[in-house]
């Protein structure tokens, strides 16, 4: 029996400033150690002053992650030294005395599979350790304190996962959730990072730290427990410890035995006072809290009819989803969700490709209404969608200029038929063994007519020429 667990930080990126004090939230821009003040570097005397922003943003995920709230909250020292810390202590929530952290006992369900959300927590990130030289001789370390102090959640699970897959199916859900709320932004690098604790049968619980990405968490986990069960099954005992995953030769290594929970003295945060959290705090927060994935997921298939699956992918990426609610209208909706999912998604798939483009909604509109009213075809419209996205330029210059229009009708595609029926008459004598042969066909005739024939259409009217289903 495997039993997994995770800690996932995520830093609350859209906000202005840090967890206490009025230096930039958005550290990445900044040449080291410039965005730093006397309370995010620990100077003595000086006051941590809480962001109201970061409360409101972590009872957001709270409530999106269905926990409980308390009605106050307050806030620990967790002390231990580490360079990356200049306090020697960070700031951070504490359940033992209470249910005084943001949320508590939440839950998610992926795939039928209950993850329970054991306790979420707002706290500040420590600085960055950076290691120059390579090997471990040479090797110096450099600290930048420019993210210490940015705001921080904390969102920490019960080990309710079975293997690994469940992990990234869960961590997929909570990326696309955190992203929807308008909390954090994922694609920026160390936005969201993940520690996972492993245990299997017989054995102890494993911490794994430091992993990069989610993918190599994903690869962490699954060495630790073949590592673990042959251990297991060898008799040896597993050590309760926290492991390392060396990126470069794929395994985990021992760091250090575990701290227990007591190690890090946890003591009240004297500076900060109890922050109530009134009725009225919650009641505004639930009007401003984003549609839920799943209610737009539902909106899109129950309102404009979209196929489940396509509105499985729609509604799960807020970038498609906010240039489909400003695209749309009642009656492009269904062609507008189906360009998005089958081509768009193809030109705009990374974070940097989406801050190149050059597409706006007015685009996606145009283009739609194009195809529904016949005046530009579905492979030529994918032509002219890479293009909008390439110079922005609109769809009526685009079309003129690369003759995307002129649709053929009926009677032109059947006559262009004919054609490739007499060039082809070998591949038709195919057809009643072969049946495949119909879509060569109809690829020679799409070559043909340039893409401007309507491609149901000519599979239609060629089918039936044919006399095949
Ligand atoms: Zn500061
Ligand atoms: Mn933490």
């Amino acid at each position: 029996m495997i039993k997994i667990g995770l800690e996932i930080h995520c830093q609350l990126t859209n906000l202005a400033s840090k967890l206490f004090c009025s230096c930039k939230a958005n550290y990445r821009e900044f040449e080291s150690n410039t965005n730093i003040c006397p309370v995010c570097i620990g100077l003595p005397g000086s006051l941590p002053m809480l962001n109201r922003r970061a409360v409101e943003k972590a009872t957001m995920i709270s409530m999106a992650l269905n926990c409980k709230t308390p009605e106050k909250i307050a806030f620990f020292r967790k002390n231990y030294f580490y360079p990356d810390l200049p306090k020697n202590f960070q700031i951070t929530q504490y359940d033992v005395y209470g249910h005084t952290s943001i949320g508590h006992e939440g839950k998610i369900t992926i795939e039928g599979k209950e993850i329970r959300i054991r306790r979420i927590q707002i706290e500040e990130d420590p600085g960055r350790l950076i290691y120059e030289g390579s090997s471990e001789k040479t090797q110096i370390t450099l600290v930048d304190y420019n993210r210490a102090g940015t705001p921080l959640v904390e969102i920490v699970t019960e080990p309710d996962f079975e293997n690994p897959k469940q992990v990234r199916l869960f961590l997929n859900i909570l990326v696309d959730l955190l992203s929807n709320l308008g909390v954090s932004d994922p694609s920026l690098e160390g936005a969201l990072r993940a520690d996972g604790n492993v245990s299997v049968k017989g054995g102890n619980k494993v911490e794994i730290k430091n992993v990069a990405s989610f993918h190599d968490l994903e690869k962490a986990l699954h060495f630790e427990i073949t590592r673990q069960q042959s251990l297991v099954e060898r008799g040896i005992p597993v050590i309760s410890e926290t492991r390392q995953w060396d990126d470069k030769r794929k395994i985990t290594v021992s760091a250090r035995t575990k701290e227990e929970e007591q190690d890090y003295r946890y003591f009240l945060e004297g500076d900060i006072p109890w922050v109530k959290l009134s009725p009225e705090h919650f009641n505004q927060l639930k009007k401003e809290m984003p549609e839920s994935i799943a209610s737009k997921r539902d909106r899109y298939i129950t309102k404009y009819g979209i196929p489940e699956q396509v509105a499985e992918v729609l509604s799960s990426d807020k970038y498609y989803t906010d240039l489909f609610e400003q695209a749309h209208n009642e009656k492009n909706a269904k062609e507008i969700a189906n360009i998005i999912t089958t081509d768009l998604m193809g030109f705009v798939d990374t974070r940097e490709k989406r801050e190149k483009s050059k597409l706006t909604h007015h685009h996606l509109s145009d283009l739609a209404n194009a195809i529904i009213s016949n005046k530009i075809t579905r492979s030529s419209a994918k032509t002219a969608l890479l293009n909008m996205v390439q110079t922005g330029k609109p769809l009526a210059s685009i079309i003129t200029e690369q003759d995307l229009g002129n649709v053929l009708d009926e009677s032109k595609i059947s006559l262009i038929i004919n054609e490739v029926l007499q060039e082809e008459s070998n591949a038709v004598a195919e057809i009643k063994e072969k049946p495949e042969t119909v879509n060569y066909l109809v690829g020679k005739i799409m070559k043909k007519t340039k893409g401007k024939a309507d491609p149901a259409k000519t599979l239609d009217i060629l089918k039936k020429k044919l006399g095949v289903e």
